[in-house]
């Protein structure tokens, strides 16, 4: 299913360029497979300390593991600066069977997940906002890097995939259920990771904060 929304209209969203690009950016998530893309004013974004401290107790398997998790990731302190210093954000997911996420095809599909939100990122810093900044789901380490022994950054050497590769929005403390509240896309059963299931469906979710 293909949803496309533009702003809630509770925006706080500066009307005018930035409208015009939110549209072109939310064109572009759908062209690369997002099933729905919301633009989301920032004062809607809910950040919490103890969500990214799930990550270290109780500890999820990854942490520790690449430079885009904790505790190398700098958290929620600093993604309220980020969101501050943004004129809005882009929210998008993509609905999968559920069956798919338990199979070999999970790291094509999120990996699909991070390309996206790097897209989209790239595709606003290409119109003038510079600061733009992608958060997806999951560990790029077990995404791209699982054969490799270790993350490069946390060796001192570049990113294998700084074109796709995204943070999770976990580590910042990002509350998922309240930018699908904020989006209009109902509820669903929120699962460890910031998916939801919608019945035999699941759906991931990525932010851009546009700045
Ligand atoms: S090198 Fe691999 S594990 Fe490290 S940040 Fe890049 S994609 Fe992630």
């Amino acid at each position: 299913m293909i949803q496309v929304s533009s702003s809630n209209g509770n925006s706080g969203v500066p009307e005018s360029r930035f409208d015009q690009v939110a549209v072109d950016l939310i064109a572009k998530a759908v062209q690369m497979g997002a099933s729905g893309a919301a633009v989301i004013a920032v004062d809607r974004i809910v950040i919490e300390d103890g969500l990214a401290s799930l990550c270290r107790e109780p500890r999820c398997e990854n942490f520790g593991l690449s430079a885009s998790c904790p505790p190398h990731v700098p958290g929620p302190a600093r993604f309220k600066q980020w969101m501050q210093a943004s004129k809005g954000a882009v929210f998008f997911k993509i609905e999968v069977p559920s069956d798919s996420l338990f199979s070999d095809d999970r790291r094509e599909i999120m990996g699909l997940l991070h390309d996206i939100a790097a897209q989209i990122e790239q595709h606003a810093i290409e119109r003038g906002y510079s600061n733009s900044k992608a958060f997806a789901g999951g560990s790029c380490k077990m995404i791209f890097c699982r054969e490799q022994s270790n993350c490069a950054v946390l060796a001192n050497e570049k990113c294998r995939n700084p074109a796709i590769a995204r943070p999770s929005m976990s580590g910042f403390g990002v509350n998922v259920g309240k930018l699908i509240e904020a989006s209009g896309w109902g509820n669903g059963d929120l699962q460890s990771g910031g998916a939801v299931r919608h019945g035999s469906f699941v759906a991931l979710y990525g932010l851009v904060l546009i700045g």
